[in-house]
């Protein structure tokens, strides 16, 4: 079993500030949390730049993803390396995502830019039922949506600042490898969950 921030964002995100350099280090040094997708707004420069930091640390994973805005809200598409083709569709990119062995999450569904009740018509891998920085009362909305649509629940910092808290996790039975993490989720072998010092759960 692994605990993984499936949401995670560099400055490469336009409103975000943490460098990938500051992730690999606190990774690399945090007594659980020991895989990181990359998450930036549509880009996927943050992670390669995170993967390619990662490279001399054996016992830490950086999973590629990225945050894509469609025309219907917010996706996130993990173990994809190169970004859709535009326009990005919601469906549409839910499609290359499974063409390209990814996965496509809604993030906080109810959230900003979330899908809303959206989500349950699309043919989504998992929700994000634990943001990092969504209210107890938007996750809680987020699970019962997972459940009604069976669907995994997923958990993610959201992070954005090099101050955040790394205190939502997804547990995973995988060991740390992408492939067999992806397959897990997918197969509902993950469950979301967060840390006692967590102040917003
Ligand atoms: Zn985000």
């Amino acid at each position: 079993m692994i605990r993984a921030d499936l949401h995670h964002h560099t400055c490469y995100s336009p409103d975000a500030t943490t460098l990938p350099k500051t992730i690999i280090e606190k990774l690399n040094t945090h007594p659980t949390i020991k895989a990181i997708a990359i998450t930036d707004h549509n880009t996927l420069e943050g992670y390669k730049k995170a993967a390619e930091l990662a490279k001399p640390y054996p016992d830490i994973l950086i999973i590629p993803g990225a945050e894509i805005n469609t025309q219907e809200g917010e996706i996130i598409l993990l173990g994809i390396t190169e970004l859709p083709p535009q326009p990005w569709k919601a469906q549409h990119i839910i499609e290359y995502a499974k063409a390209n062995n990814g996965l496509a999450i809604a993030p906080h569904p109810y959230r900003g830019l979330g899908l809303g009740n959206l989500a349950a018509k699309l043919d989504l891998d998992a929700i994000e039922t634990l943001n990092g920085i969504t209210s107890p009362n938007l996750n809680k909305k987020a699970e019962q949506l997972a459940k009604a649509i069976n669907l995994p629940g997923v958990a993610g910092s959201d992070a954005h600042f090099p101050t955040d808290p790394w205190n939502v996790y997804t547990e995973i039975q995988a060991p740390l490898d992408i492939d067999e993490i992806l397959k897990a989720i997918k197969k509902g072998l993950a469950k979301a969950s967060y840390t006692e010092k967590s102040i917003r759960f």
